[in-house]
């Protein structure tokens, strides 16, 4: 009989990026063992093994997912990077690859970053909750993936194979080392694009501080049993309130 690894020994996919290294931080303060897989290896932390792979690879993946009973899965070729093909092959059949990984080697839990376009069909949503339906016309062909991600993440969930799956979509994340967000708007502001105000200024728009994505995420998966109502749900991340814009 095939012994359960540890609860704690978990691989973060998109370790190395933004949101992923918060992630991987927070993890190794709560006692965390933690395997970083991604394409690029940017920092080094005590403790924790890189594995430099494309998460389309399901050979790479399961020598990882090896001892692992807990999967991230924070990865995505950048929004601004343009590219469908990329975004189909990664967001969606990658995914998939990441699914049977994981099933193959018996991880329990696959916890999914997804994203809260995935409801935005560019108009107006306050307090939107989470039965709101998937975006017909999305915002854009990454969003139109990242609908199809959550998807087959979300159906992949089974108590009768012992692998349960839960998604979390935050929208706009900010804080330490952020790479887009704020350098982009400060960027913007310097070359004096932002002297125009969209809609009547009364616009929200929601922006998550990381550590709130992180605690999201962290929390999610350790509430993910056979019994919980998180199996196969998406839950939106938040601050208190939205951020005036
Ligand atoms: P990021 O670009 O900083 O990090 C993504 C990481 O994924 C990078 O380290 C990259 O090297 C890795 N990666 C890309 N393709 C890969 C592949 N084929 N195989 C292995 N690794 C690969 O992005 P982020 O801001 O940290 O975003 C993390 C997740 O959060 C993404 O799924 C994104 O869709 C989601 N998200 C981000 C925001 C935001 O505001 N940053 C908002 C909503 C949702």
């Amino acid at each position: 009989t095939r012994i359960r690894p540890s609860s704690k020994r978990c691989a973060v996919i998109g370790g190395s990026g933004f949101l992923g290294r918060h992630l991987v931080e927070r993890l190794v303060e709560k006692g965390y063992s933690v395997a970083v897989f991604d394409i690029a290896q940017r920092y080094e932390v005590p403790g924790v093994v890189f594995h430099q792979g494309d998460l389309c690879d399901k050979q790479a993946l399961l020598k990882v997912f090896k001892d692992v009973s807990l999967v991230f899965h924070c990865a995505s070729p950048s929004p601004a990077c343009d590219d469908r093909n990329l975004f189909w092959k990664v967001n969606v059949e990658g995914t998939r690859t990441v699914i049977q990984a994981c099933q193959e080697a018996r991880v329990q839990k696959l916890v999914l970053t997804s994203s809260a376009s995935v409801v935005f069909e560019g108009i107006d949503i306050k307090n939107g909750k989470e039965d709101l339906p998937y975006a017909k016309r999305p915002i854009d062909y990454y969003t139109e993936t990242k609908i199809q991600q959550e998807k087959v993440v979300l159906e992949a969930c089974s108590k009768e194979k012992d692998f349960l799956t839960v998604a979390i979509r935050p929208h706009g994340i900010f804080g330490p080392r952020d790479p887009q967000l704020v350098p982009i708007l400060v960027d913007t502001a310097r070359k004096g694009k932002m002297k125009f105000i969209i809609g009547d200024g009364t616009n929200l728009v929601d922006f998550t501080y990381v550590e709130n994505v992180v605690h999201g995420h962290i929390l999610a998966a350790e509430h993910l049993k056979p019994d919980s109502p998180l199996c196969g749900k998406a839950y939106h991340i938040t601050n208190d309130e939205p951020i005036r814009f």
